[in-house]
């Protein structure tokens, strides 16, 4: 299904992965904001979803691809389609594409998320590996990170994710990340930010999602000169209402 908004210069096309199965924690408006914060810039955008009633699969002109989380269950449904397009994604990331996924679909995106009773294969983009643990890490989390300062959001995973040597999106303030004791999370690999935070992310850290269209526009416009500045203080507010209440001075 497709949702255009048009009559601009420039025009970003987004493709929604499995909203039908991967939707945890209105992980949708994450797309919402990246739709609205183009628009108000004047700027376009085509929103591409692709669900599992869906035959044909094209990354073609896409800019910006977004995964949400899911349980287990549906990961494993998601997993086992998404396989079938392993190479077209891989390829996609090499090539500078953004790549914004989140718990579920963060965790797609490695070697493989290892359960009590089965391994379910990942689509290997990412050389990280998942493996189930023992309490589910429920709970709001706060990060520092390197390009859009602190990061809030609202994590609920069973899976440790352990990253390697990727770099990390953040470092954690408050909660718990990756696995409870690296005291990171995430991962920042080329255009690609994987992370475990829903609620959703980016309408609660709009400098976030700024920083996707940004890398989005310039790899799309070479002369692309930034987006403008529009008026963010309540959603600022917000983002530090919550560092405030959970990490206080961190
Ligand atoms: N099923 C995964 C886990 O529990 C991811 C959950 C999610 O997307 N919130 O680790």
């Amino acid at each position: 299904m497709n949702d255009t908004c048009t009559g601009n210069e420039m025009k970003l096309k987004i493709m929604h992965l499995y909203p039908d199965l991967l939707n945890l924690y209105g992980d949708r408006g994450n797309i919402e904001c990246l739709r609205y914060r183009l628009q108000w810039r004047g700027c376009g955008s085509e929103i591409v979803r692709h669900t599992c009633a869906d035959d044909g699969f094209s990354l073609e002109d896409v800019d910006i691809v977004f995964l949400g989380g899911g349980s287990d269950r549906e990961q494993k449904i998601v997993c086992s389609r998404l396989l079938e397009h392993k190479r077209e994604l891989k390829e996609f990331a090499e090539n500078g594409g953004c790549i914004l996924a989140v718990c579920g679909g963060y965790q797609l995106l490695g070697k493989y998320y290892k359960l009590e009773d089965e391994t379910i294969e990942g689509l290997d983009i990412l050389d990280i590996y998942t493996e189930q643990g023992g309490v589910r890490l429920i709970g709001n989390i706060v990060l520092e990170t390197e390009f859009a300062g602190k990061v809030v959001g609202f994590e609920n995973h069973g899976g440790r994710t352990y990253i390697g040597s990727h770099k990390p999106l953040g470092r954690v303030i408050y909660g718990n990340g990756n696995d409870e004791t690296s005291g990171v999370e995430g991962v920042v690999y080329k255009n690609v930010i994987a992370t475990y935070l829903h609620g959703p992310l980016l309408p609660k850290n709009p400098q976030l999602c700024d920083h996707i269209l940004t890398t989005a526009l310039k790899r799309k416009y070479p002369d692309f000169q930034g987006l403008p500045d529009i008026d963010d203080d309540l959603e600022n507010k917000a983002n530090k209402y919550i560092v405030g209440r959970y990490a206080g001075d961190r």
